[in-house]
């Protein structure tokens, strides 16, 4: 039975994760349960999966939640803060983690998971985005089993050779008869919006993905395909890609979740309903398979498979992430800090949509000129770049709407 840790909880990932572990009651054992502020939904998750542990973000969330618990008469322990969180990542009670904090916050735990040579399901790709070299490092250094949750990357770990998926990070896709992988995204929202419009959309209207059910930081990212981006920096950290074997294609359906390339002219796709409870599953069962509660195919129904490729006049931040992904992991850790800010910022209606992308390319301009890839060589030195990229988007978030 694997024993598990969630980060995230309470968010759509933590959802689809709890629903698989649901359909495979035998197979999985929830040890501890991480989430932010959401106190009501936690407490509904302690009722129904009585973890070990419960640990909250902050103590006044963790109050509320240990006089829920008390009440109920609950056999949970509550904890709070970031060392709780680290803690219960990284202990020797569980096997796996489930990395799915949404942002930077999730870099620390996942890297104590990883450190700690549990199998990582990593869902959080910004923590990949910040660290790369550093995170792939301590991968092979502390024996971590690292499964890629993102659908993308899931699928083309499914299409690639056993050698390869027990190597990532390191692998010689040449070597295994690749030429290329193709990472697929349907475009988001805004795929066939009038490009003049684009400054006046809403965040009601990003977050509205119209294949996937995900929370609003990714949603929001998604439309702005700066989600595509970040995946395309994770993409080249798992696989040890070149720049001529990624490439990004658009798939509105969202059936193929990404493809391989080989030489003898196979492509392998994997394709199911957009669910993360079919990557998750994966993740969890690897090498074996459970049931995931997600319907097969039906083709009968898809009338269509269509394809295009991205326009970078409509999708800037996906032009911005590949730039950077190439200029050094100084250039992504401030990306990846200043979308956060920005996307932090359109939700909440002080930022236009298309602002995002003009905050994004500043900041990491700035910083790319103020610093190298040698600033990002240690943990802290990467918290302190992301620090200063954020404080920098916070004044450029001023300057736009001046
Ligand atoms: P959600 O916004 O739905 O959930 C975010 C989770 O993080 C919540 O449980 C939230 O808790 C928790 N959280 C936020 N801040 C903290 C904190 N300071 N300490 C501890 N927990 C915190 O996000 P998603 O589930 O959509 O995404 C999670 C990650 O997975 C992201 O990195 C995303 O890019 C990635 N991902 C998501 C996919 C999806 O389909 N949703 C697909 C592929 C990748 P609370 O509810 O209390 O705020």
């Amino acid at each position: 039975m694997r024993k598990l840790t969630i980060l995230g909880a309470t968010g759509s990932i933590g959802h689809s994760t709890l629903k698989v572990v649901e359909h495979n009651p035998s197979e999985f054992d929830i040890v501890a349960l991480v989430a932010g502020t959401n106190v009501d939904k936690m407490r509904q998750l302690c009722q129904k999966w009585q973890p070990k542990y419960a640990v909250m973000a902050c103590e006044q969330s963790a109050r509320t939640l240990s006089s829920h618990i008390q009440r109920l008469k609950l056999p949970t322990q509550v904890l709070s803060g970031p060392e709780a969180i680290t803690h219960v990542a990284s202990f020797d009670e569980v096997d796996t983690v489930m990395s799915a904090i949404v942002g930077a916050i999730g870099l620390v735990p996942t890297m104590a998971a990883v450190k700690a040579g549990k199998r990582v399901l990593l869902a959080n790709k910004e923590a990949l985005v910040m660290s790369g070299k550093l995170f792939m490092d301590a991968v092979k250094e502390y024996d971590a089993e690292l499964m890629p949750v993102d659908s993308e990357h899931n699928a083309i770990f499914q299409c690639l050779p056993n050698a390869i998926q027990t190597s990532l990070g390191g692998c010689d896709l040449t070597q295994h008869g690749v030429q290329h992988i193709t990472l697929t995204g349907s475009g988001g929202p805004f795929r066939y919006t009038e490009l003049s419009a684009l400054s006046q959309v809403t965040p009601e209207q990003a977050i509205v993905h119209p294949n996937w059910s995900m929370g609003p930081k990714i949603s929001v990212d998604s439309a702005s395909m700066m989600n595509k981006g970040l995946e395309y920096i994770e993409a080249k950290w798992l696989f040890n890609t070149s720049r001529e074997q990624l490439k990004v294609l658009i798939h509105p359906q969202s059936v193929i979740h990404s493809m391989v390339q080989y030489k003898d002219g196979s492509l392998l796709a994997q394709m199911g309903n957009p669910d993360m409870a079919t990557p998750i599953s994966y993740t969890l069962s690897y090498p074996d398979r459970v049931p995931a509660g997600v319907p097969p195919l039906d083709f009968a129904q898809i009338s269509q498979l269509t394809f295009l490729e991205p326009d970078y006049q409509r999708y800037p931040c996906l032009k911005l992430a590949i730039d950077a992904c190439y200029e050094g992991q100084h250039a992504t850790t401030a990306l990846n800090a200043a979308n956060e800010i920005a996307v932090d910022s359109f939700l909440s209606h002080k930022l236009k949509f298309t602002d995002i992308a003009v905050v994004n390319e500043r900041v990491a301009h700035f910083i790319c000129g103020k610093s190298s890839e040698a600033d990002c060589n240690s943990l802290e030195s990467i918290i302190e770049l992301d620090r200063m990229a954020r404080a920098l988007a916070v004044e450029t978030i001023k300057e736009c709407s001046a």
